[in-house]
């Protein structure tokens, strides 16, 4: 069994990869004791996923997936972005929920995406880069208690709810992280056989 370390501390993501990869032993950084902090200071979805995979791999000499990933509202020319995490306040979901919804208030397109990038960064140096993306809508009001982050207020049209009712299983056949991960199995090396 391959076994892929994870280079994340979010416990939502970590079960999202745990299914998304159901043939792997997946490990978290936790789960390899790794504590040293890792500065995201990059300025894109990419840069960022290779600073976190590139600095864990290397110092680990492991096959590590980092993603970096976050919500980008039309109407806020994209933010929160790459500071999904840290909008309102770092790491507070709730938070950052209440600021997104306030600085949408009166505004009518609510149109919005999750963007995804995953990097898979192998010992040797060499690395794979793939993106994904998931269209929705910004509700008035937060609904549904599953997933993680701006969930609760991520509209998906196809199936009528928001991200945050629907089960992981279907988050995890539309979302923009299983769209980057599957865009991965593509393009990873033949001999890296996730199955
Ligand atoms: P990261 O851990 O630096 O990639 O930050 C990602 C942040 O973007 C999270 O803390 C959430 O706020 C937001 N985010 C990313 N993916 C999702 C998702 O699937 N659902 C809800 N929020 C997400």
């Amino acid at each position: 069994m391959r076994t892929i370390v994870i280079a994340t501390r979010n416990e939502g993501k970590l079960k999202e990869f745990k299914e998304l990869f159901p043939k792997c032993e997946v490990l978290s950084l936790k789960d390899i004791s790794y504590t040293k902090e890792i500065i995201e200071n990059g300025k894109t979805f990419e840069e960022n996923a290779m600073i976190k995979a590139k600095q864990v791999s290397i110092e680990t000499n492991r096959i590590v997936i980092a993603d970096d990933s976050g919500l980008e509202v039309m109407a806020l020319d994209g933010a929160p972005g790459i500071h999904s995490a840290r909008y309102a306040s770092n790491h507070n979901a709730e938070a950052n929920n209440k600021l997104l919804l306030k600085n949408l208030e009166g505004i009518t397109n609510r149109k919005a995406q999750f963007v995804c990038v995953i990097c898979m960064y192998y010992p040797d140096g060499s690395y794979v880069l793939a993106e994904g993306k998931c269209e929705g809508k910004i509700t008035e009001k937060l609904i549904g208690t599953n997933g993680f982050g701006y969930d609760p207020c991520f509209y998906v049209e196809e199936y009528g709810k928001t991200m945050a009712e629907l089960p992981l299983s279907i988050k995890n056949k539309i979302s923009h992280r299983a769209k980057a991960i599957q865009k991965l199995k593509e393009l990873t090396r033949e001999d890296f056989s996730f199955e």
